[in-house]
């Protein structure tokens, strides 16, 4: 069993992963996680491993769930998650294993990094996010430049995992810098250290400030998108009802907008403006270039029929009741 454990207190940790522990004779995991799980674990044969014996231990549960015990292999956070789940698998694959073999796999789902710290400082992940992990142990420097290189350009709410340790210092400077490429400087950013645990300290800094703040091993950063803010000490990202409700009148729909339809410049509005605006002149270079999108993309858009997309809609949303 590839236990989640959750951020790290017992009462953030499902019932599903006690209960993975408590029935299982082999329990496998870095000695912080194990500490947290202490006291589920008398009679059992505990595997304290090391930071880096991470495939150490995924053969290690293998050989014993082969000799027929119950293994519980533990991660913080959610083991599918920058955790042991990968690797297990692989370890598996390599050693002849599939899903009819003798030995059962179940990965425990558990609350990860992103949802506990998100959790203490308000509502950051309220609309499209990512996690990118600034760890060039196993990545190439390039690889996770592009990626926040093109999710800083996309306006993602971003969380950064492994944003920092003794020997890797520079990455989060790197990060900043990228960033600050397509972000405003005074972009909202939360750093989130030891969510849930003992020396638990959050704080609220803007992205040009980001790289100067206390970030560690145990710190979760989350960057906000360009219409997250921070209030009362929290940081909350709007869901985008303001766009088709009045929030500040009696919460009736603006003007041109219908509850339980795409935006007048959602999909269908959309199309249709853009051919308006072709019509009219604006030239597929100019479109693409005004909405940012791939020349081809509009050039694809503009020859699909409206009526359909229309009609489709039309008829799909008798059955729907979505905001
Ligand atoms: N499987 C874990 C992530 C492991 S990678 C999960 O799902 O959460 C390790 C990174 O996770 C750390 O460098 C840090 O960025 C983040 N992290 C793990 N626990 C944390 C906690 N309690 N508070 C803040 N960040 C945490």
């Amino acid at each position: 069993m590839l236990v989640g454990i959750g951020p790290g207190s017992h009462d953030h940790m499902t019932h599903r992963a006690r209960a993975a522990i408590a029935e299982s004779d082999v329990v496998v995991g870095y000695v912080t996680y194990i500490k947290l799980v202490a006291d589920l674990l008398e009679g059992k044969e505990v595997v304290r491993k090391g930071m880096t014996e991470e495939l150490d231990r995924a053969v290690h549960a293998l050989a014993s769930a082969r000799e027929g015990k119950k293994v519980a292999l533990i991660s913080s956070g959610d083991a599918g998650v920058y955790g042991m789940a990968g690797p297990t698998y692989e370890v598996l694959f390599q050693a002849g294993w599939t899903p009819e073999s003798d030995v059962e796999v179940e990965v425990v789902p558990g609350a990860s990094a992103i949802n506990a710290c998100a959790a203490l400082v308000g509502a950051p992940l309220t609309h499209d996010f990512c996690s990118i992990s600034l760890s060039d142990l196993l990545t190439p420097w390039p690889v996770i430049a592009r990626r926040l290189d093109a999710v800083a350009a996309a306006d993602f709410v971003v969380a950064l995992y492994n944003p920092k340790s003794g020997r890797r210092t520079q990455q989060i400077v790197e990060a900043q810098r990228l960033f600050l490429r397509h972000r405003r400087p005074d972009t909202p950013v939360a750093v989130v250290k030891s969510a849930y645990r003992r020396r638990e300290r959050i704080e609220f800094t803007t992205l040009d400030k980001m790289s100067d703040c206390d970030i560690g091993m145990l710190t979760t950063v989350l960057i906000g998108n360009s219409n997250t803010f921070i209030r009362h000490g929290l940081m909350v990202t709007p869901r985008g009802y303001a766009n088709k409700y009045e929030l500040h009148g009696d919460g009736s729909t603006r003007q041109g907008e219908r509850p339980g339809r795409s935006l007048s410049t959602g999909l269908l509005g959309w199309m249709e403006n853009l051919k308006a605006d072709h019509t009219e002149g604006e030239s597929i270079a100019a479109l693409a270039l005004r909405h940012k999108l791939p020349a081809d993309y509009i050039e694809a858009v503009l020859m699909t029929p409206a009526e359909e997309v229309a009609l489709k809609e039309d008829a799909a949303s008798t059955e729907e009741s979505e905001a």
